[in-house]
């Protein structure tokens, strides 16, 4: 999946989230965070986790798919690039459970960090059934703000709804 680049005016809201401490200390970003602690920012029609874009800002790209980009300082809001490791989304559990952090089950914690396409045809079948933005946001792990790209199209457009009923015969 190739991710655009964030937008100038992402990367500046962003950087004015960040505290930018001394070198070795942590740079927290004061965003609204996730439930799992993550900050998450909204740049230019999608929504990342904080840290993911401080990778970005570091080094020119985003991190490669299946890596996840881990926190050598274990603290989600941190965006010192410094303190951010690549990792396999395997490395990421074992740290996880290392450190006696997992909350959710590994199946869980993945599906919190992107929705599938099956995941964007439900939000958009029970937006149209009258379930509400932040109750849908609440059951499939994603900011509202993502909830409503996905209902508007603005993210996800190439998925197709399913096929009306009255045309499945
Ligand atoms: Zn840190």
């Amino acid at each position: 999946m190739t991710r655009p680049s964030p937008t100038i005016r992402g990367l500046r809201r962003f950087s004015r989230l960040v505290t930018i401490g001394e070198r070795n200390e942590c740079w927290p970003h004061d965003g609204r965070a996730d439930d799992k602690g993550y900050p998450f920012v909204n740049i230019g029609g999608y929504c990342t986790r904080a840290h993911r874009l401080a990778w970005f800002v570091a080094h020119g790209e985003w991190p490669p798919d299946g890596s996840v980009v881990r926190h050598s300082c274990d603290n989600p809001p941190c965006c010192n690039p410094r303190h951010l490791l690549l990792g396999t989304v395997k490395d990421n559990s074992d740290d996880m459970v290392e450190r006696d952090r997992a909350v959710h089950p590994r199946g869980e914690a993945l599906r919190h960090s992107k929705l599938t396409e099956d995941d964007v045809r439900a939000i958009r079948i029970a937006y149209g059934n009258g379930v509400k933005q932040p109750d849908l946001s609440e059951s499939f792990g994603v900011t509202q703000a993502c909830i409503s790209q996905v209902v508007t199209r603005k993210t996800w457009s190439h998925v197709a709804d399913l096929p009306a009923l009255e045309n499945v015969t």
